[in-house]
Protein backbone atom coordinates (compact mmCIF):
# COMPACT_ATOMS: atom_id res chain seq x y z
CA UNK A 1 0.00 0.00 0.00
CA UNK A 2 1.30 3.60 -1.19
CA UNK A 3 0.27 6.00 1.09
CA UNK A 4 2.69 8.95 -1.51
CA UNK A 5 0.98 11.74 -3.03
CA UNK A 6 2.97 10.74 -5.87
CA UNK A 7 1.03 7.44 -6.23
CA UNK A 8 -1.18 7.32 -9.59
CA UNK A 9 -4.53 8.81 -9.38
CA UNK A 10 -7.34 6.30 -11.46
CA UNK A 11 -11.03 7.33 -12.05
CA UNK A 12 -13.50 4.12 -11.77
CA UNK A 13 -17.10 5.06 -13.03
CA UNK A 14 -19.33 3.55 -11.31
CA UNK A 15 -17.73 2.14 -8.68
CA UNK A 16 -20.06 2.51 -5.95
CA UNK A 17 -21.16 -1.54 -6.18
CA UNK A 18 -20.15 -4.77 -8.65
CA UNK A 19 -17.33 -4.58 -10.86
CA UNK A 20 -16.10 -0.84 -10.51
CA UNK A 21 -16.19 -1.12 -6.26
CA UNK A 22 -13.76 -4.12 -6.98
CA UNK A 23 -11.55 -2.64 -9.33
CA UNK A 24 -11.19 0.39 -7.06
CA UNK A 25 -10.93 -1.77 -4.03
CA UNK A 26 -7.87 -3.73 -6.37
CA UNK A 27 -6.60 -0.51 -7.51
CA UNK A 28 -5.89 0.83 -4.07
CA UNK A 29 -4.36 -2.23 -2.37
CA UNK A 30 -2.33 -1.73 -5.52
CA UNK A 31 -1.17 1.58 -4.18
CA UNK A 32 -3.53 3.74 -6.73
CA UNK A 33 -5.60 7.10 -5.16
CA UNK A 34 -8.62 6.09 -6.12
CA UNK A 35 -11.81 8.50 -7.42
CA UNK A 36 -14.86 6.31 -6.60
CA UNK A 37 -17.58 7.48 -8.82
CA UNK A 38 -21.43 6.98 -8.10
CA UNK A 39 -25.21 7.62 -9.59
CA UNK A 40 -27.25 7.55 -6.82
CA UNK A 41 -25.66 4.95 -4.12
CA UNK A 42 -24.01 7.46 -1.96
CA UNK A 43 -23.56 4.59 0.67
CA UNK A 44 -22.29 1.81 -1.01
CA UNK A 45 -20.02 4.64 -2.27
CA UNK A 46 -19.17 6.00 0.86
CA UNK A 47 -18.62 2.49 1.75
CA UNK A 48 -15.81 1.96 -1.01
CA UNK A 49 -14.05 4.92 0.00
CA UNK A 50 -14.38 3.72 3.93
CA UNK A 51 -12.61 0.40 2.81
CA UNK A 52 -9.60 1.69 0.89
CA UNK A 53 -9.34 4.41 3.81
CA UNK A 54 -9.13 1.51 6.48
CA UNK A 55 -6.12 -0.25 4.47
CA UNK A 56 -4.22 3.27 4.48
CA UNK A 57 -5.02 3.82 0.96
CA UNK A 58 -6.28 7.09 -0.36
CA UNK A 59 -9.91 7.82 -2.67
CA UNK A 60 -12.45 10.35 -2.99
CA UNK A 61 -16.48 9.51 -3.93
CA UNK A 62 -17.45 11.94 -6.56
CA UNK A 63 -21.33 12.29 -7.71
CA UNK A 64 -22.01 12.25 -11.35
CA UNK A 65 -24.47 10.89 -13.80
CA UNK A 66 -21.72 10.25 -16.24
CA UNK A 67 -24.22 9.99 -19.28
CA UNK A 68 -24.42 14.36 -18.79
CA UNK A 69 -22.05 15.81 -20.48
CA UNK A 70 -22.20 19.25 -17.61
CA UNK A 71 -21.98 16.88 -14.76
CA UNK A 72 -18.80 14.65 -16.08
CA UNK A 73 -17.33 18.35 -16.55
CA UNK A 74 -17.83 19.19 -12.97
CA UNK A 75 -16.73 15.63 -11.89
CA UNK A 76 -13.51 16.02 -13.33
CA UNK A 77 -13.07 19.69 -11.96
CA UNK A 78 -13.80 17.94 -8.76
CA UNK A 79 -11.20 14.97 -8.95
CA UNK A 80 -8.39 17.44 -10.50
CA UNK A 81 -8.69 19.49 -6.73
CA UNK A 82 -9.25 16.24 -4.66
CA UNK A 83 -6.38 13.85 -6.23
CA UNK A 84 -4.50 15.94 -9.11
CA UNK A 85 -3.73 14.36 -12.50
CA UNK A 86 -5.47 11.57 -13.57
CA UNK A 87 -3.21 8.23 -14.83
CA UNK A 88 -6.14 6.02 -15.84
CA UNK A 89 -9.53 6.53 -16.24
CA UNK A 90 -12.06 3.01 -16.79
CA UNK A 91 -14.96 3.82 -17.81
CA UNK A 92 -17.16 1.33 -16.24
CA UNK A 93 -20.34 2.74 -15.35
CA UNK A 94 -23.10 1.47 -17.01
CA UNK A 95 -26.96 -0.31 -17.45
CA UNK A 96 -28.61 -3.22 -18.17
CA UNK A 97 -31.95 -2.40 -19.79
CA UNK A 98 -34.21 -5.30 -21.40
CA UNK A 99 -36.88 -3.75 -23.50
CA UNK A 100 -38.50 -5.97 -27.20
CA UNK A 101 -37.63 -3.93 -30.32
CA UNK A 102 -41.81 -3.31 -30.50
CA UNK A 103 -41.24 -1.28 -27.03
CA UNK A 104 -38.45 0.76 -28.24
CA UNK A 105 -39.46 4.47 -27.40
CA UNK A 106 -37.26 7.94 -27.37
CA UNK A 107 -36.50 7.50 -23.58
CA UNK A 108 -35.83 4.08 -23.06
CA UNK A 109 -33.19 3.30 -25.88
CA UNK A 110 -31.20 7.07 -25.22
CA UNK A 111 -31.31 6.37 -21.43
CA UNK A 112 -29.17 3.07 -22.45
CA UNK A 113 -26.84 4.70 -24.51
CA UNK A 114 -26.54 8.00 -23.00
CA UNK A 115 -25.11 5.50 -19.34
CA UNK A 116 -23.14 2.77 -21.38
CA UNK A 117 -21.79 5.00 -24.87
CA UNK A 118 -22.15 8.46 -23.90
CA UNK A 119 -20.62 8.25 -20.71
CA UNK A 120 -17.55 6.81 -22.38
CA UNK A 121 -17.08 9.49 -24.67
CA UNK A 122 -17.77 12.38 -21.70
CA UNK A 123 -15.13 10.89 -19.74
CA UNK A 124 -12.64 9.82 -22.19
CA UNK A 125 -12.76 13.84 -23.40
CA UNK A 126 -12.17 15.21 -20.28
CA UNK A 127 -9.56 12.13 -19.85
CA UNK A 128 -7.72 12.89 -22.99
CA UNK A 129 -7.93 16.65 -22.40
CA UNK A 130 -5.63 16.17 -19.53
CA UNK A 131 -3.52 13.49 -20.30
CA UNK A 132 -2.33 13.84 -23.79
CA UNK A 133 0.91 15.00 -24.15
CA UNK A 134 0.03 17.81 -26.92
CA UNK A 135 -1.81 19.11 -24.22
CA UNK A 136 1.04 19.42 -21.57
CA UNK A 137 0.24 16.05 -20.45
CA UNK A 138 2.09 12.90 -19.24
CA UNK A 139 0.17 10.49 -20.99
CA UNK A 140 -2.07 7.85 -19.54
CA UNK A 141 -4.34 4.28 -19.62
CA UNK A 142 -8.12 4.03 -20.38
CA UNK A 143 -9.93 1.02 -19.86
CA UNK A 144 -13.81 0.76 -21.30
CA UNK A 145 -15.83 -1.86 -20.64
CA UNK A 146 -17.71 -4.02 -22.96
CA UNK A 147 -19.62 -7.31 -22.80
CA UNK A 148 -19.83 -10.40 -24.43
CA UNK A 149 -23.49 -9.22 -25.39
CA UNK A 150 -21.87 -7.12 -28.24
CA UNK A 151 -20.77 -10.41 -29.82
CA UNK A 152 -23.27 -12.59 -29.03
CA UNK A 153 -26.27 -10.16 -28.74
CA UNK A 154 -27.32 -10.89 -25.10
CA UNK A 155 -30.67 -12.59 -24.18
CA UNK A 156 -33.81 -11.11 -26.19
CA UNK A 157 -34.82 -7.86 -25.17
CA UNK A 158 -31.40 -7.06 -25.00
CA UNK A 159 -30.83 -5.42 -28.38
CA UNK A 160 -30.16 -2.08 -26.97
CA UNK A 161 -27.82 -3.24 -24.34
CA UNK A 162 -25.81 -5.73 -27.06
CA UNK A 163 -25.59 -2.77 -29.26
CA UNK A 164 -23.92 -0.13 -26.79
CA UNK A 165 -21.40 -2.68 -26.42
CA UNK A 166 -21.08 -2.70 -29.78
CA UNK A 167 -20.22 0.97 -29.97
CA UNK A 168 -17.96 0.32 -27.38
CA UNK A 169 -15.90 -2.30 -29.15
CA UNK A 170 -15.77 0.11 -32.25
CA UNK A 171 -14.91 3.18 -29.92
CA UNK A 172 -12.09 1.57 -28.18
CA UNK A 173 -10.62 0.81 -31.30
CA UNK A 174 -11.01 4.08 -32.99
CA UNK A 175 -9.62 5.99 -29.67
CA UNK A 176 -6.45 3.89 -29.47
CA UNK A 177 -5.69 4.95 -33.21
CA UNK A 178 -6.91 8.80 -31.99
CA UNK A 179 -4.76 9.43 -29.02
CA UNK A 180 -1.86 6.10 -28.95
CA UNK A 181 0.99 9.16 -30.31
CA UNK A 182 -0.26 10.91 -27.50
CA UNK A 183 0.16 8.86 -24.85
CA UNK A 184 -2.40 7.43 -23.45
CA UNK A 185 -3.25 3.64 -24.05
CA UNK A 186 -6.86 2.38 -24.61
CA UNK A 187 -8.08 -1.23 -24.25
CA UNK A 188 -11.29 -2.53 -23.34
CA UNK A 189 -12.82 -5.76 -21.24
CA UNK A 190 -15.68 -7.88 -22.30
CA UNK A 191 -16.79 -9.86 -19.26
CA UNK A 192 -19.49 -12.69 -19.66
CA UNK A 193 -21.67 -13.10 -16.85
CA UNK A 194 -20.52 -11.92 -13.42
CA UNK A 195 -22.29 -12.12 -10.44
CA UNK A 196 -24.03 -8.61 -9.54
CA UNK A 197 -26.82 -6.48 -9.21
CA UNK A 198 -27.02 -5.49 -12.66
CA UNK A 199 -29.00 -8.72 -13.50
CA UNK A 200 -31.72 -8.09 -10.98
CA UNK A 201 -33.52 -6.24 -14.29
CA UNK A 202 -33.99 -10.22 -15.32
CA UNK A 203 -34.32 -12.13 -12.17
CA UNK A 204 -31.71 -11.84 -11.00
CA UNK A 205 -27.88 -14.22 -11.10
CA UNK A 206 -29.67 -17.28 -9.90
CA UNK A 207 -31.21 -18.63 -13.24
CA UNK A 208 -28.25 -17.20 -14.94
CA UNK A 209 -25.58 -18.88 -12.71
CA UNK A 210 -27.95 -22.39 -13.49
CA UNK A 211 -27.39 -21.50 -17.42
CA UNK A 212 -23.71 -20.98 -16.76
CA UNK A 213 -23.30 -24.62 -15.95
CA UNK A 214 -23.42 -25.53 -19.68
CA UNK A 215 -23.29 -22.39 -21.60
CA UNK A 216 -19.99 -21.23 -19.98
CA UNK A 217 -17.20 -23.73 -20.83
CA UNK A 218 -15.58 -22.99 -17.44
CA UNK A 219 -18.79 -24.34 -16.19
CA UNK A 220 -19.63 -21.27 -13.89
CA UNK A 221 -20.39 -17.53 -13.75
CA UNK A 222 -17.50 -15.07 -13.05
CA UNK A 223 -16.66 -12.88 -10.02
CA UNK A 224 -16.47 -9.43 -10.53
CA UNK A 225 -12.77 -9.42 -8.14
CA UNK A 226 -12.01 -11.52 -11.87
CA UNK A 227 -12.82 -8.60 -13.88
CA UNK A 228 -10.83 -5.83 -12.01
CA UNK A 229 -8.00 -8.74 -11.80
CA UNK A 230 -7.80 -8.13 -15.65
CA UNK A 231 -9.05 -4.25 -15.42
CA UNK A 232 -5.59 -3.78 -13.28
CA UNK A 233 -3.23 -5.65 -15.80
CA UNK A 234 -4.51 -3.08 -18.26
CA UNK A 235 -4.15 -0.28 -16.52
CA UNK A 236 -0.66 -1.20 -15.37
CA UNK A 237 3.06 -1.41 -16.86
CA UNK A 238 2.44 -5.48 -17.77
CA UNK A 239 0.36 -4.74 -20.50
CA UNK A 240 2.42 -1.73 -22.05
CA UNK A 241 2.41 -3.09 -25.64
CA UNK A 242 -1.33 -3.82 -25.66
CA UNK A 243 -3.07 -1.56 -27.24
CA UNK A 244 -6.91 -1.27 -29.02
CA UNK A 245 -7.58 -4.74 -28.10
CA UNK A 246 -10.64 -6.25 -26.56
CA UNK A 247 -9.96 -8.57 -24.08
CA UNK A 248 -12.83 -11.30 -22.79
CA UNK A 249 -12.94 -12.02 -19.63
CA UNK A 250 -16.23 -14.72 -20.02
CA UNK A 251 -14.62 -18.43 -18.85
CA UNK A 252 -14.70 -19.08 -22.48
CA UNK A 253 -18.18 -18.20 -23.42
P1 LIG B 1 -23.89 -2.93 -11.27
O1 LIG B 1 -23.51 -3.88 -10.18
O2 LIG B 1 -25.32 -2.75 -11.59
O3 LIG B 1 -23.22 -1.51 -10.95
C1 LIG B 1 -23.39 -0.47 -11.87
C2 LIG B 1 -22.58 0.72 -11.42
O4 LIG B 1 -22.69 1.74 -12.41
C3 LIG B 1 -23.10 1.32 -10.11
O5 LIG B 1 -21.99 1.79 -9.39
C4 LIG B 1 -23.97 2.48 -10.61
O6 LIG B 1 -24.07 3.55 -9.67
C5 LIG B 1 -23.16 2.94 -11.80
N1 LIG B 1 -23.91 3.72 -12.78
C6 LIG B 1 -24.93 3.31 -13.59
N2 LIG B 1 -25.33 4.32 -14.37
C7 LIG B 1 -24.55 5.38 -14.07
C8 LIG B 1 -24.47 6.72 -14.52
N3 LIG B 1 -25.30 7.19 -15.48
N4 LIG B 1 -23.56 7.54 -13.96
C9 LIG B 1 -22.71 7.10 -13.00
N5 LIG B 1 -22.73 5.84 -12.52
C10 LIG B 1 -23.65 5.00 -13.06
O7 LIG B 1 -23.18 -3.36 -12.66
P2 LIG B 1 -21.91 -4.29 -12.96
O8 LIG B 1 -22.40 -5.65 -13.22
O9 LIG B 1 -20.86 -4.05 -11.96
O10 LIG B 1 -21.47 -3.70 -14.37
C11 LIG B 1 -20.39 -2.80 -14.54
C12 LIG B 1 -20.07 -2.72 -16.01
O11 LIG B 1 -19.74 -4.02 -16.50
C13 LIG B 1 -21.22 -2.22 -16.88
O12 LIG B 1 -20.72 -1.42 -17.93
C14 LIG B 1 -21.81 -3.50 -17.45
O13 LIG B 1 -22.49 -3.30 -18.66
C15 LIG B 1 -20.55 -4.32 -17.62
N6 LIG B 1 -20.78 -5.76 -17.70
C16 LIG B 1 -21.32 -6.44 -16.65
C17 LIG B 1 -21.54 -7.80 -16.77
C18 LIG B 1 -22.14 -8.62 -15.66
O14 LIG B 1 -22.51 -9.80 -15.90
N7 LIG B 1 -22.26 -8.11 -14.44
C19 LIG B 1 -21.20 -8.46 -17.95
C20 LIG B 1 -20.66 -7.74 -19.00
C21 LIG B 1 -20.44 -6.39 -18.86
P3 LIG B 1 -25.22 3.55 -8.49
O15 LIG B 1 -24.81 2.45 -7.54
O16 LIG B 1 -25.11 4.89 -7.89
O17 LIG B 1 -26.50 3.26 -9.18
Amino acid sequence: MSDSRNARVMLVTGASRGIGAEIALLAAERGWRVAVNYLRSEAAAQEVVGRIRAMGGEAVALQADVGKLPEVVRMFAQLDDALGPLDALVNNAGVLASFRIADVDEHNVADLYAANVFSAYYCAREAVRRMARSRGGKGGVIVNMSSVASRLGGLAGGSAYAGSKGAIDSFNLALAKEVGPEGIRVNTLRPGLIATDIHDVHGGIAPMQQMAKTAVPLGRDGSAREVAQAALWLAEEESSYVHGAVLDVSGGR
